[in-house]
């Protein structure tokens, strides 16, 4: 039986009183569910519309609605009620169970009980839709921010695709992420963040890249057929193309996500921006890595310069120190080298430079510093080597440039002495040590050049 809110006003027996008694039925039903709080959470929503309902019923109500994650109910217990309603709900479709009147409601009132709860839930709806976007929304304006903030202070090339696999696979709970660049042929990887130790390719064909996503076009997930995930033996699952600048192509991988969520439109949107700028972070990198290297190295000979020459012996000596292992330093300085620029010009002088200072580069380890000291003064480090053994060294390269044939851009042969000085048996540090070396070298010219002098 149906009841409006005024006790007064409800009809007797089972059946709905016609005309004016079903108005006001109606109006009842409208007006039990004006005091259900359309901006209240889910839980306060349901229980309002049970306690509209009771109203209405006069009796036990329970209320299902199918939110996720958790579905959602209010009232009492279903048992002994019977189904009174079904109407659209978050989550799919919604059930009204009801004792008391419930049984005897006649249609009109249970289509306007469907319209009224449609309405509520509906609205609940569109809140959960929005507070999602929302939610989505402060993530990626978080993300961005944190990213645009790490990625904003200027470092070399090796730190910032650190920080780039960091900072991206941090926002995706990717188990792993990985950086590559192209060399026009193949993507080889630069650098890997893997949580679970995955091994990741060491090269794509760009043919494998460009058909599932060609550099400018945005993140993808690729099928499940993609080719390139042949050439990954972890599971990848997504994939964004990176501009570098100057026609330089990057890419980067993510692996499969903690939460095992799909990559959605929205992750992909986020991870566009992200890639965007971390390519602007890399591009920088790269320029600073390669102004770090003109600050260092000595345009002419390609051979350190002074600065960097100071900067590796430092480094050097520290650990020789620390270590207690040998350490020596060899000064070289061409012979009469006034004479080459004054018979020849300056140009053959250069010639000359540069042809020392090739035979200085190449003739020693990778470990092996080769500065050029100062006008046509070269030094050389040697980490881990004694004075004996430094001694050998200087010769072969002294024999090496007195050997090396006259020719058109150099007209004359060169000889060029040597000083050498050792950690630890001539200086405890540095600025002492190239004294020794510079004392060294004295004496090789004051015995007549071309030779090598131990401190
Ligand atoms: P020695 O060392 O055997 O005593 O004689 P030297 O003639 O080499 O000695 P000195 O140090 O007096 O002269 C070095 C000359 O090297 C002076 C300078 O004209 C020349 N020089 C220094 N730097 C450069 C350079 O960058 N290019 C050229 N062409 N010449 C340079
Ligand atoms: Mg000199
Ligand atoms: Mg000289």
């Amino acid at each position: 039986m149906l009841v409006t809110t005024e006790p007064s006003a409800a009809p007797q027996g089972g059946t709905v009183p016609p005309g004016g008694g079903d108005l006001s039925a109606l109006a009842g039903i409208a007006l039990a569910f004006s005091g259900v709080p359309l901006a209240g959470t889910p839980e306060q929503v349901a229980s309002a519309s049970v306690e509209a309902v009771r109203r209405v019923v006069r009796g036990p109500v329970s209320l299902a609605v199918p939110t996720r994650p958790v579905p959602l109910s209010a009232g009492d217990p279903r048992d002994g009620l019977s189904l009174l309603a079904r109407f659209p709900a978050p989550g799919g479709e919604g059930e009204l169970w009801a004792g008391g009147d419930g049984a005897g409601l006649p249609d009109e009132a249970r289509a306007a009980l469907v319209e009224q709860l449609t309405r509520v839930w509906q609205i609940q709806e569109l809140r959960a839709a929005q507070t999602l976007e929302l939610d989505q929304l402060r993530f990626h304006l978080n993300a961005l921010q944190q990213v645009a903030r790490t990625l904003a202070v200027v470092r070399g090339a090796e730190e910032t695709e650190r920080l780039v696999l960091d900072s991206v696979g941090e926002v995706f709970f990717a188990w792993w992420a990985a950086l590559y660049h192209t060399d026009g042929e193949q993507y080889t990887c630069r650098a890997v963040r893997s949580l679970r130790g995955e091994s990741v390719a060491y090269a794509i064909p760009s043919r494998v890249v460009r058909a599932v996503a060609a550099p400018g076009e945005p993140p993808v997930v690729p099928g499940k057929d993609a080719e390139i995930r042949d050439h990954v033996p972890a599971e990848v699952s997504v994939v964004a193309p990176l501009d570098l600048g100057e026609g330089n192509a990057g890419l980067l991988i993510l692996g499969r996500r903690m939460t095992d969520a799909p990559y959605e439109p929205h992750d992909l949107a986020l991870l566009r921006a992200l890639a965007d700028a971390s390519a602007i972070a890399l591009r920088n990198a790269e320029l600073v890595d390669r102004l770090r290297a003109q600050a260092t190295i000595d345009p002419l000979t390609g051979c350190h310069n002074r600065r960097g020459f100071d900067e590796i012996l430092s480094v050097e000596f520290a650990r020789a120190r620390r270590y207690n292992r040998p350490l020596s330093v060899v000064l070289l300085d061409i012979d009469h080298f006034k004479h080459i620029n004054d018979d020849f010009g300056h140009e053959v002088g250069d010639h000359a430079l540069q042809r020392i200072g090739r035979a200085v580069r190449h003739t020693f380890r990778a470990t092996d510093s080769a500065c050029r000291y100062g006008g046509e003064e070269f030094a050389l480090i040697f980490p881990e080597t004694g004075k004996e053994e430094a001694f050998r060294l200087a010769e072969r390269l002294r024999i090496l440039i007195e050997q090396l044939p006259p020719n058109a851009e150099v007209p004359r042969s060169l000889t060029a002495s040597f000083g050498i000085a050792s950690f630890p048996d001539d200086a405890v540090e540095t600025a002492e040590l190239l004294r020794a070396a510079d004392r060294a070298l004295y004496q090789a010219k004051a015995r007549g050049r071309n030779r090598v002098e131990l401190a």
